[in-house]
């Protein structure tokens, strides 16, 4: 296995929030992501490289080994499932939830609850844990749509300020998780490369302490 490290990094508003975090921890890109089409980055370490890949396709990354370690939200991984992976550190980064949400006021309309997500998984277990009847049907966006349009009675999405529910006359209901995001770890390269990647987790780990000694302040 070679001793070089490759960083998985979730694109989009995770990675604007990852990358100062990284760089308290002493890894930079060395180039400006935002003027490049490359997936694949040198940084300022010799021995550490980055894919910026789609948030979902991180765990996958990362259980096969194409990646050493990478940034995921909760909700992801949860939907995902951790086989092959460890999740050392919370990054207490782009915090959310994961909610059930309906039409203000509405009832469900359909014998078995009809529940629209992209998050199926997470969908399936919520429902069964509560001893509730319910048809997930898997959706790639726009899920606030489905009640509206009656395609469903209810939607497991992420929740931040809850704006996007309200502009479409929808209610956050039941909490189905906290999330946030996350760094995992294949599990060979934490036991084949522990002397390069116990560092790397440690100086995040302290970047993650002293900015919530920040935020607390
Ligand atoms: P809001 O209107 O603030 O409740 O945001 C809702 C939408 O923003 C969700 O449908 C998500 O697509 C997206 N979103 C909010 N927070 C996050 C996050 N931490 N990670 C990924 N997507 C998010």
């Amino acid at each position: 296995m070679s001793k070089q490290l490759i960083l998985a990094l979730s694109k989009g508003r995770i990675l604007e929030e990852t990358l100062p975090l990284l760089a308290d921890a002493g890894v930079e890109p060395a180039e400006d992501f935002g003027k490049s089409r490359k997936l694949l980055f040198d940084t300022n370490l010799p021995d550490v490289k980055l894919v910026v890949i789609r948030a979902v396709d991180v765990p996958t990354y990362v259980q096969l080994g194409a990646a050493d370690v990478g940034v995921a939200g909760k909700d992801t991984l949860l939907e995902h499932g951790a086989e092959g992976l460890y999740e050392p550190l919370d990054l207490e980064i782009s915090r959310c939830k994961l909610m059930t949400a309906g039409v203000v006021g509405a009832q469900p309309t359909h014998a078995r609850r009809r529940v629209a997500t992209k998050f199926v998984n997470v969908a399936r277990r919520y429902y069964a844990r509560q001893g509730i009847q319910a048809e997930v049907i898997k959706l790639y966006g726009a899920m606030e749509l489905a009640p509206l349009m009656n395609l469903a009675d209810e939607i497991v999405d992420i929740v931040d300020t809850g704006n996007t529910l309200r502009a479409n006359g929808m209610e956050p209901r039941e909490l189905i998780d906290e999330v946030s995001s996350r760094l995992v770890v294949n599990k060979a390269s934490m036991t084949m490369k522990h002397e390069r990647l116990k560092p790397l987790i440690e100086r995040l780990g302290r970047a993650v302490e002293s900015r919530r000694g920040e935020t607390q302040a």
